[in-house]
């Protein structure tokens, strides 16, 4: 598809169009869909060319909005599926691009939050998984993939500058938290790019930045992966307290008994560190010997 062939397409770079476009519709901006469209050329094309996005490549979409990143992918040939919740963009993007660019492009009305996995359940995975992410959503969406064992090859999230810093904290850094340690269990996670609050309109109170997520293969297969994400939180859940207090309250409520000290002993740690200390290999090996041990 050439570019061009999309036509009544709003300047995505004027504010004024913009709003002109939604007020003429009669379409209010709603704050709690966390709506903020990236009004910068450059930084678009910038995203796209972090994404190696050939004909056919299956994309998915989190929140198209007006559909300003839509079209680049559309252009490329990608074969795009969008989640959009907000009604009124949903009837633009439809005669955006729903007739021009079919068969390319599935337009998935609701809630991606409740969407995505049936939709993966009946097509599959897409080869990357993009969005310019509501922040309102951003962090407990991409936990909800790492919950659900979901692992996609390539993923790129524009999120709001502090996720980003949780998302790609290293142990002892201030912003490493469970999110952290989850994010690097599936994934390479690099800040590819920071994005300034003056790129969106509205402008948003925060700066953004771009997450790449590369799957990582190592741990793909790990049958312990829903024990592992459950003593990550049991031992963030509470940061003022060591990680024996920790995994000693979630043992004893989870029917491990009271083996702290042996369980920490086996996996060479001491009971007096944080969780904010530990690396990901530590709540691992955790993980395993508590599988070895079974729930009584
Ligand atoms: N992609 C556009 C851009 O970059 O200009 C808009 C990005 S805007 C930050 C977030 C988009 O996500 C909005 O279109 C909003 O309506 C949509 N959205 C918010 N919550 C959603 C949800 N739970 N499911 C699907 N879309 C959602």
């Amino acid at each position: 598809m050439e570019s061009g062939t999309f036509l009544g397409l709003p300047n995505y770079d004027s504010p004024a169009e913009l709003k002109a476009l939604l007020e003429t519709l009669g379409f209010a901006m709603q704050k709690k869909f966390g709506q903020n469209f990236l009004i910068d050329k450059k930084t678009r094309e910038a995203l796209v060319s972090f994404l190696d996005i050939r004909e056919g490549t299956r994309v998915w979409e989190v929140g198209p909005g007006l559909g300003a990143m839509t079209v680049l992918f559309l252009e490329k040939r990608a074969s795009l599926t969008a989640f959009e919740i907000d009604k009124g963009f949903i009837s633009l993007l439809k005669k955006f691009f729903l007739e021009n660019a079919k068969p390319d492009f599935i337009l998935v009305e609701g809630d991606v939050q409740k969407n995505w996995f049936p939709h993966l359940k009946a097509h599959g995975k897409p080869d990357i998984f993009f969005g310019n992410l509501p922040y309102n959503i951003a962090s407990e969406f991409i936990s909800s993939t790492i919950e659900a064992g979901v692992i996609f090859d390539t993923m790129l999230f524009t999120v709001q500058k502090e996720a980003a810093e949780r998302i790609t904290a290293s142990p002892n850094q201030k912003n490493y938290t469970a999110f952290s340690v989850l994010c690097s269990f599936f994934y390479d996670c690099k800040i590819v790019k920071t994005i300034p609050a003056s790129a969106f309109w509205p402008q948003p109170n925060v700066e953004s930045a771009t997450v790449l997520f590369k799957a990582k293969k190592d741990f793909a297969e790990y049958k312990n992966y829903k024990l592992f994400i459950k003593i990550v939180k049991a031992l963030f859940s509470s940061r003022r307290k060591n990680i024996k207090n920790n995994l000693g309250a979630w043992m004893k409520s989870n029917g491990y008994g009271d083996n702290t000290d042996p369980v920490l002993q086996k996996a060479g740690l001491d009971g007096n560190l944080r969780a904010e200390s530990l690396t990901l290999y530590d709540f691992l090996r955790l993980s395993d010997i508590m599988s070895s041990l079974g729930q009584k």
